[in-house]
């Protein structure tokens, strides 16, 4: 099958690769000339693990190839993808469609023959239906079908997530349509992969409830984590506790600064945003999202706390900067919270982050960054985990407590055993934990 990714950032580069490695012919589309011109002379513009390397076996084998234009590619295409932004809009937290909308008119202009348009591109309920009638307005006469199919990778597990994931959704009324995703997919068919088949509504509405439902079970145990921190009780341990029920599921019960990315921030808002449109206001994400966002201003107060009250003039070391670990995406990251709320109470910030200091250059001010963790905690009145990288994981102690000024640890992902931390002489502060 011939495809056209139109989007070739964190979703539409990996889909793109992974398509091709399903033996599909792929072209990715950018309108970032850069992007493009580095995909094409052998580079990735994102960091995702394994990702340079199945784009660059798939370009070798003539599976994979680039443009900054769409025409030859979309007039080939059987299937036309869009994986395009859709950020918050500024102001109402409504979901940005101007990429999708211009997306979508560009397609209606060039397409040619049966043409299947596939939104993978988080959108609110309704948006298929917008994006049909804007085809349908360039190319009254076209023949076309637009279909749902949410993705539902998580970066960092990308490839793998592509893959081997839970499940598919396909969300069209066109049994042609149909057809032809069940064609697209049909090595992860052979593999058992449920598909799900449904409305095109019913699809856009899937993505976004599971987002919100991941973002309240974060949010949930973050609170359950407070707590504990008042009572006197483990949050890793209730986290067991209940993850082992299989009704509740172990997955995302671990306490820590407060969920980022570019995924739940903006799918919670937009869909508190719909739900209040269609007048049936959706409580339990509204709480989540404002729960959320106190918490992580808060983490700031829990480090100034550590640091016996006061962080003016002190020096404070910062190790993670992404959002999560493996990726170099910055995007929400609570380090972009805890950060200016450490420096706006006069601390100075020395950060370390295996990826994202590209990112972070552009977002944070007035921070030293430095080319390895223990340079990071040179001299510093405190260390703040931020994000649970791996290489943060077993940082040797003894080299921690003597590269310190002061042997104060936070750490915000519960990575290290506090027992540990105290016999190794360092004063430690953790999520939710005696
Ligand atoms: P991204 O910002 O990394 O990439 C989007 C790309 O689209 C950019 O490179 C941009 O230049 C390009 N673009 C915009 N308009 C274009 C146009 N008209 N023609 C060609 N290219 C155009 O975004 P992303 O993280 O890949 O997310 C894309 C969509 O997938 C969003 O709706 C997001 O919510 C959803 N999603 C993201 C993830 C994730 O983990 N990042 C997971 C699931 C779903």
């Amino acid at each position: 099958m011939r495809v056209a990714m139109i989007g070739t950032g964190y979703v539409g580069l990996v889909s793109g690769a992974c398509f091709a490695d399903f033996g599909h012919q792929v072209t990715c589309i950018d309108k970032n000339e850069e992007k493009i011109a580095l995909l094409r002379s052998g580079g990735v513009p994102i960091y995702e693990p394994g990702l340079d390397q199945l784009v660059q076996r798939n370009v070798r084998e003539g599976r994979l190839d680039f443009a900054t234009d769409l025409t030859e590619a979309v007039r080939a295409a059987d299937v036309v993808f869009i994986a395009v932004g859709t950020p918050s809009r500024r102001g109402d937290g409504h979901a940005d469609l101007s990429y999708v909308h211009a997306a979508a008119e560009e397609i209606g202009q060039v397409m040619d023959g049966f043409t299947v348009v596939v939104n993978k591109s988080t959108v609110p309920v309704g948006t298929g239906d917008e994006v049909e009638a804007l085809i349908r307005k360039v190319r009254p006469d076209g023949d076309f079908a637009v279909v749902s199919n949410p993705e539902f990778l998580r970066e960092g597990a990308a490839i793998d997530d592509f893959k081997r994931p839970d499940r598919v959704v396909v969300g069209t009324e066109n049994a042609r349509a149909r057809d032809i995703m069940r064609e697209l997919y049909r090595p992860l068919f052979l593999n058992e992969t449920p598909i799900v088949f449904t409305s095109r509504r019913t699809s856009e509405l899937i993505k976004y409830a599971a987002n919100a439902f991941l973002a309240m079970k974060i949010t949930f145990i973050n609170e359950m984590a407070d707590l504990c921190e008042a009572v006197g009780a483990n949050v890793q341990e209730v986290s067991k506790g209940i993850g082992l029920d299989g009704r509740i599921g172990a997955k995302f019960l671990h306490a820590g600064p407060g969920y980022g990315g570019s995924c739940f921030p903006k799918d919670t808002l937009a869909l508190v945003r719909t739900a209040q449109e269609a007048d049936t206001p959706l409580q339990l994400v509204e709480a989540t999202v404002r729960v959320n966002d106190a918490r992580k201003r808060a983490m700031a107060d829990k480090v100034i706390a550590a640091c016996g009250g006061d962080v003016s003039g002190k020096t404070i070391a910062v190790l993670g900067l992404t959002f999560k670990p493996n990726t170099d995406d910055m995007r929400e990251a609570p380090s972009l919270d805890i950060i200016p709320a450490l420096q706006a109470k006069g601390a100075r910030v020395r950060a370390y982050d295996p990826a994202g200091i590209e990112e972070a250059e552009k977002l944070l001010k007035d921070v030293e960054y430095t080319t390895g963790p223990y340079l990071a905690l040179e001299d510093a009145d405190a260390v703040v985990i931020i994000t649970e990288w791996n290489e943060f994981r077993a940082l040797d102690l003894d080299r921690v407590k003597t590269a310190l000024k002061a042997p104060v640890v936070v750490d915000l992902r519960n990575i290290y055993d506090p027992a540990e931390m105290k016999e190794a002489g360092l004063s430690y502060t953790s999520v939710g934990r005696p």
